[in-house]
């Protein structure tokens, strides 16, 4: 491991993951008062995690994001990601490119998706923001103009390297954390905001979807606090958003996974699409009070022809719409 300029203090929101006792700092690690159990901090980034990446082992990830500091400390955040797909087994070059744009897309996102909460919540407060599942981080430098206090989570440690030193390369302050999304390490009403753009659907069952929902809104503060969500829809009449094949979501679950098997000879896991129906019981379980769902508010940008994004438009400004429109935004409050 690494330990670069560790130079944050205590955060006084940081709590035991598992038994949200105190943590005690040490040199190198985070260590539970009450637990004893002991979280390693790594170039500055805590590891709060109680579960594995499922893609790559804890040491690996810790060894990648290494290398990355290692071999580009420099670079802009398209550069850390070119990088970092060039050291990915399994990804030819032009695959590369398509996962970097995908990734500088989420920027146009978190725009449109910052928009729209501030003409939701004009009287919102500006004082912390969490984005749970925040990968590079290409999202956090939108949040981080709206909110005073921004911090990151992800369950890749080798992602929030690329999103710290992204940070760096623009001079921008914001706290990063590893964890896993239904444990986050911090106690409860502490965030104005709390933000999940495509985070819900990768949770491997309902279970763990409402545990994810519920550790979202323990986290956001009450009443003037929200939790936002972004999530592709199910019933989407659209080649699904992960193995491109058409109507998928409108199977039964049951039958998604040997059809994605016998079209493209790849397992379908830690992927559970939601309808706007699913999502809503979801959330009110989880302890959400009123839910807004609407079809995601997209700007032009989005769009690569002007025509289909002025249809768009009109097509979201329709309730029905949310049966069948392609991402749907999600905003609730405990
Ligand atoms: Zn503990």
């Amino acid at each position: 491991m690494i330990n670069i300029g560790d130079s944050q203090s205590l955060p006084p929101d940081y709590c035991c993951p598992k038994c949200h006792g105190d943590l005690a700092q040490e040199t190198n690690f985070y260590f539970c008062r009450s637990c004893q159990k002991k979280y390693p901090v790594d170039f500055g980034i805590p590891d709060f995690r109680l579960e594995d990446d499922p893609y790559i082992n804890i040491p690996d990830d810790h060894a990648k994001g290494a290398r990355i500091v290692r071999e580009c400390r420099d670079r802009s955040l398209v550069g850390l990601l070119e990088f970092y797909w060039s050291i990915t087994e399994n990804v030819e070059a032009g695959r590369a490119k398509q996962f970097v744009a995908t990734v500088l897309r989420g920027r146009q996102r978190a725009e449109d998706i910052v928009k729209w909460l501030q003409q939701q919540k004009p009287e919102m407060a500006r004082g912390s923001c969490l984005e749970i599942g925040c990968g590079a981080g290409e999202m956090l430098p939108v949040l981080r103009r709206i909110w005073t206090n921004v911090t990151g989570v992800d369950r890749a440690y080798r992602w929030l390297v690329i999103a710290k030193l992204a940070a760096e390369h623009q001079g921008m302050d914001i706290r990063l954390a590893c964890a896993n999304a239904e444990h986050l390490p911090f106690r409860s009403d502490t965030f104005d905001a709390v933000v999940a753009d495509n985070v819900i659907e990768h949770q491997n069952d309902r279970p763990d979807q409402v545990a994810f929902a519920r550790d979202a809104l323990r986290a956001a503060k009450p009443r003037q606090g929200f939790f936002f969500l972004s999530t592709p829809n199910r019933f989407a009449p659209l080649p699904d958003p992960h193995f491109n094949i058409p109507l998928l979501g409108m199977l039964p679950r049951g039958s998604a996974k040997p059809m994605v098997q016998l079209i493209r000879g790849k397992v379908y896991e830690f992927i559970r699409l939601l309808s706007a129906p699913e999502l809503n019981a979801l959330l009110m379980e989880a302890g959400g009070g009123s839910v807004v769902m609407v079809p995601a508010q997209f700007g032009d940008e989005m769009f690569a022809l002007k025509s289909v994004a002025s249809a768009y438009r009109s097509l979201a400004r329709k309730k029905t719409f949310l049966t069948v429109c392609p991402v749907i935004w999600a905003l609730t409050t405990k």
